[in-house]
């Protein structure tokens, strides 16, 4: 495969949108494992307790193995807790457990409690492991987990499905990301969208992907995810759907959003944005 263009400086997207089910986790294994395979050393941090992005790279994540918990609580480093998926030796996974469960109500009681990853995060961190781009997979909220994982970035990347109501809920997560961008990292952007589960048969999908262009312009990827039934088979074999079917369209577009992504760097079409 050819090789993508190396960012000047290692980048970190956080996968965010409060909604459950519009493709966060999708879109952070295989966004991750797309670049791996142009051979971009990539992380994907687990930051939701249900532990899916852990699932789909086949990372263990018993209760028990270290894991983003420990990483939050300042017990284990980001590196301890890295492991090398089985796909790439570019991919790397840090695990969610079940425990992190708890860890939403534990960090209220602890210092410094919205900047837990980002300490952990540290540029040493991430030169110790030594990859290019991180993705953080963020659970369907917007509380202390998913605003660690924003103050721990410079970019938010948001999934929007294309179906009915997929602008519901955005304003209030745009807000979100501005509190945190003014009171907590200013340099924090929105600097990509994207389009997932497009069903090419339904008008509703075209109307919902020109209203999500008319509102972010160039922020929005112009690659679109396909709804593609090898990307919802290939988490059950413990895979991305790169190493699942490398050949299915759904395979296709993640390649082709990664590529995107990396070409236009960090800082083109960035922007926060409102509602
Ligand atoms: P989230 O992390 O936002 O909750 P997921 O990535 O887990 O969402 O996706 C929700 C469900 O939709 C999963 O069962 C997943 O396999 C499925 N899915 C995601 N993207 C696609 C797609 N492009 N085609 C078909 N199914 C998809
Ligand atoms: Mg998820």
């Amino acid at each position: 495969p050819n090789t993508l263009p190396k960012p000047d400086r290692r980048r970190v997207l956080t996968v965010a949108n409060q909604k459950g089910g519009v493709g966060k986790t999708t879109s952070a294994v295989n966004l991750a494992a797309a670049l791996a395979v142009h051979g971009l050393k990539t992380l994907v941090i687990d930051l939701d307790p249900q532990g899916n992005a852990s699932t789909a790279l086949n990372v263990d994540h018993r209760s028990g193995t270290p894991s983003v918990y420990e990483v939050l609580l300042g017990d284990v480093s980001l590196a301890d807790a890295t492991a090398v998926s089985e796909q790439s030796p570019n991919l790397f996974c840090v695990p969610a457990t079940i425990d992190l469960a708890g860890a939403e109500i534990e960090l209220v009681e602890m210092s410094s409690r919205e900047s837990r990853l980002k300490e952990a995060l540290s540029a040493e961190a991430i030169n110790e492991i030594g990859v290019d781009y991180v993705f953080i997979d963020c659970p369907p909220s917007l509380g202390l987990l998913t605003v660690n994982a924003m103050v721990a970035a410079r970019e938010v990347l948001i999934p929007i499905q294309c179906e009915y109501y997929a602008l519901e809920g955005l304003g209030q997560l745009l807000s979100n990301i501005d509190l945190v961008q003014k009171h907590l990292n200013p340099s924090l952007s929105v600097s990509t969208i994207l389009l997932t589960m497009y069903d090419g048969r339904t008008k509703l999908a075209d109307q919902v992907t020109a209203e999500v262009r008319g509102h972010f312009g160039d922020v929005v990827l112009k690659t679109v995810i396909p709804r593609n039934v090898k990307v919802s088979e290939a988490p059950s074999y413990g895979q991305t759907v790169l190493a699942y079917d490398p050949g299915s369209r759904g395979a296709m577009s993640y390649i082709d959003a990664a590529k995107e992504i990396a070409e236009r760097g960090s800082t083109n079409g960035s922007r926060s944005g409102t509602l």
